[in-house]
């Protein structure tokens, strides 16, 4: 807790913002979580670098929070965490994007659709930020956001501030390099090239929103689909097959909607998603031999809580 004050003085110096004693679950889209001693709120990419300095100098550990669209927040909670909401500039040159990590994706999707781009259309329901996508290389309808990237601009472990060509990303199935790495992502330049007309591509968005709502559990808070696809599989349709659509332990329970997804139905705990994840993985392992792999990330954890 001394170290962590030290720190925080530190930071306070350089006029950074901090909010104090935060609720987690306020920062997830999943409702669950519990405090956060302080969140660090950065305006800017060169504030990002001077946190992560000085985190390593003082050996802080430090957890980044988006959306909180794909991540389930411990009922422990976090020491010091960094949020990227503030940074939200966007920039269109011709066919090249500038777009910093905490830009909402689908805010940047209708943007990009009010100039006759098409592009990001896809992605315009999901609701995570761009830095959030581009790590998790987010993705649906046979595309992902790796697709559109030119570069990344990210801050590595000792608050340099990098820039990576696509090759360099290792864009995956809902993973990236950023995943893998402690790198922070700062912003995103992305190229578009499917140049349509405005109107067609709000058409193609509310289609696309539409099939969203009648498939998915937008009336509880939930976190999107839980586990990865197994290759040439659907997880929705194995945890179905498993029987297990409308369990619930406590209050998380699997949507009677869609089976990859847990759905929050009050006042679900952390440790409620965990214990039904941990079911769902044995009970599928056991009718198909199949040991399903989880897409939402845990944060606030000492070990991975699934095994
Ligand atoms: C209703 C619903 C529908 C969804 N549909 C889809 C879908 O169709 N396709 C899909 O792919 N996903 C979907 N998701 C999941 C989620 O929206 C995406 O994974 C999204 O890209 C996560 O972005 P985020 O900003 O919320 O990231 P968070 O959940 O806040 O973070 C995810 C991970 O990335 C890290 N992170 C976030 N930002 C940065 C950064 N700037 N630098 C470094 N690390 C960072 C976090 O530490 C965490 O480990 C859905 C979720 C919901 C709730």
């Amino acid at each position: 807790m001394t170290e962590l004050k030290g720190f925080l003085t530190e930071i306070e110096k350089c006029g950074i913002e901090i909010k104090y004693d935060q609720a987690l679950s306020q920062f997830s889209t999943w409702k669950i979580g519990g405090k956060a001693k302080a969140l660090l709120v950065p305006e800017s990419a060169e504030q990002v670098a001077e946190i992560v300095r000085i985190a390593k100098q003082r050996e802080q550990r430090l957890e980044i929070l988006a959306f909180g669209s794909n991540v389930l927040f411990s009922d422990d909670g976090i020491e010091a965490g960094l949020l990227m909401r503030k940074l939200k500039n966007v920039q269109l040159n011709g066919t090249t994007v500038h777009a910093q990590a905490g830009v909402a994706l689908g805010h940047l999707a209708l943007l990009l659709a009010q100039k006759g781009w098409g592009d990001l259309a896809f992605a315009s329901g999901i609701p995570g930020s761009l830095g959030g996508a581009v790590v998790m290389n987010a993705g649906c309808y046979g595309k992902e956001i790796g697709q559109y990237i030119n570069k990344v601009l990210v801050a590595d472990e000792q608050g340099r501030v990098l820039s990576l060509e696509k090759d360099e990303c290792e864009f995956s199935y809902r993973l990236s390099r950023f995943a893998k790495e402690k790198l922070i992502v700062l912003e995103a330049e992305l190229e578009v090239s499917e140049q349509e007309d405005a109107e067609k591509i709000a058409q193609t968005i509310d289609a696309y929103r539409q099939k969203r709502l009648s498939s998915q559990p937008y009336e509880w808070p939930n976190a999107g689909s839980v586990f990865k696809n197994p290759p040439n599989d659907s997880a929705g349709r194995l945890i179905e097959g498993a029987g297990l659509k409308g369990l619930r332990i406590g209050d998380a329970q699997v949507s009677d909607k869609h089976a990859n997804f847990i759905v929050n139905l009050s006042q679900a705990k952390a440790v409620d998603v965990i214990a039904l994840m941990k079911y769902i993985r044995q009970c599928v392992g056991e009718k198909y031999g199949v040991l399903l792999q989880p897409e939402v990330k845990f944060c606030g954890f000492k070990a991975n809580p699934l095994l």
